[in-house]
């Protein structure tokens, strides 16, 4: 499997575009404003999307993308996601006001777009790929991803704060070559950060305290203008294998 990082700021400006990964060829993990880097081509070849929560940052995308290559597709666009995502996107976007319900364009049976629910915990399995929901917390319900080539994992926390089940799950993982953790805020916004439900450094490195393996850790959403003063915070509190941030076009391969 390969992972190659669309947008991975806590905004947007220059060359930051929020939370978006693409999977491969064919599957989105998140569809912030990093999906606006992909030629035409490469969107029309995405079938799913794999969301972690409601919040605009992550979903900004779809609306654009669904109406960009829907007419041209075969099948709908699969929107993988917890019920209460699914419902925040029917009631406050695809709700004929802010943009078209396309899960009924161009008709109820063969529509550009459709949703399938995915529980916490579950894993749906594309061509061999396994794709695993894992718990978050975060100001609405949300979760982070598990993904499984056979040969490797990265995990991905999506957005979130403290969380036990995080660490209980990414600890589990066997096979984890890479973990992906979100750092919104700097220290100086520790408030912000708990309110907000985000991490700021000193409560990373607490969350890491928590993570028994040995193996690089990406930090990804910082907000922009404070990314050196947040990853300076984390590096000054770490001893070993620092964390590292993670930047726009890396690519995975596990
Ligand atoms: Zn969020
Ligand atoms: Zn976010």
């Amino acid at each position: 499997m390969k992972l190659r990082i669309l947008g991975c700021s806590g905004g947007i400006g220059g060359a930051l575009h929020t939370t978006s990964f693409l999977l491969d060829n064919d599957v989105l993990i998140d569809a912030g404003t990093g999906v606006g880097s992909l030629s035409f081509s490469e969107m029309l070849e995405i079938d799913h999307v794999f969301l972690t929560h409601s919040h605009l940052d992550h979903i900004s995308s779809i609306p654009f993308l669904v109406d960009s290559v829907g007419y041209l597709r075969k099948l709908p666009l699969t929107i993988h996601a917890i019920p209460e995502t699914i419902d925040a996107l029917k009631k406050h976007i695809f709700n004929d006001v802010i943009w078209p319900d396309f899960s009924l364009i161009p008709s109820a049976g063969n529509p550009y777009m459709r949703y399938q629910q995915i529980e916490i915990g579950e894993t749906r399995e594309l061509d061999g790929r396994k794709i695993t929901t894992i718990p978050a917390n975060h100001t609405v319900p949300a979760v982070g991803y598990h993904l499984d080539s056979g040969q490797g994992s990265i995990a991905f926390s999506g957005d979130t704060t403290t969380n036990d089940a995080f660490w209980d799950a990414v600890n589990r993982i066997s096979n984890l070559k890479h973990l992906i953790v979100e750092t919104a805020f700097s220290n100086s916004e520790l408030e912000i950060a708990k309110l907000s439900k985000h991490l700021c450094p000193s409560m990373l490195l607490e969350e890491l305290k928590k993570f028994r393996k040995n193996i690089p850790v990406h930090i990804t959403h910082l907000k922009p203008g404070e990314m050196s003063v947040i990853m300076q915070e984390i590096e000054q509190g770490t001893a070993g294998e620092r964390p590292r941030m993670l930047t726009n076009g890396q690519v995975f391969e596990f």
